[in-house]
């Protein structure tokens, strides 16, 4: 199964991203109303500058407390993102997310942002593989 496969499953392919130099407090914001866990930070929806998860967020609230929150999201951001390309496999994809310990990967062709696959996706593509390969070996059986 290969990233493009589980781009066209989702039901909205589009990538939520917000500029540099937004409010934490924003960022928490617009996780919460998009029920998402991570926003790509862009300056144009298009370079990545940056990703910054819900656990960014609670790792500074715990440490520094909710002041954090007036702050910009620049100095909580993980500015070395690990992407992946349109035509990577599922399972090279979720080897990238399991090494580097992380659950949302930014999809580019060329410099350009193009998807966001998450944990989540990437299990359930392959979920529905796993349920076609055994529908199709139980009619293989039954058809003898
Ligand atoms: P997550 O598991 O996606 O909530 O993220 C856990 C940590 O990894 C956070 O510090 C994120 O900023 C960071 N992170 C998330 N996605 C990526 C990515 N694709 N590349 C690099 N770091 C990431």
């Amino acid at each position: 199964m290969l990233v493009s496969q589980i781009l066209k499953s989702k039901s909205d392919d589009g990538v939520v991203t917000l500029p540099p130099g937004t409010a934490i407090s924003r960022i928490a914001e617009v996780l919460s109303a998009r029920r998402i866990g991570a926003v790509v930070i862009s300056p144009d929806g298009k370079k990545l500058a940056g990703i910054v998860s819900e656990r960014d967020i609670v790792r500074e609230v715990g440490r520094r407390g909710g002041a954090c929150l007036t702050e910009n999201v620049d100095t909580i951001m993980t500015a070395k993102v690990v992407s992946c390309g349109r035509g990577d496999k599922a399972d090279d994809v979720l080897q990238k997310m399991t090494d580097g310990r992380f659950r949302h990967i930014p999809v580019v062709e060329g410099d350009e942002l193009i998807g966001l696959i998450s944990i989540g996706d990437v299990v359930k593509a392959r979920l529905a593989e796993l349920h076609m390969e055994k529908d199709a070996l139980e009619g293989m059986i039954k058809g003898f």
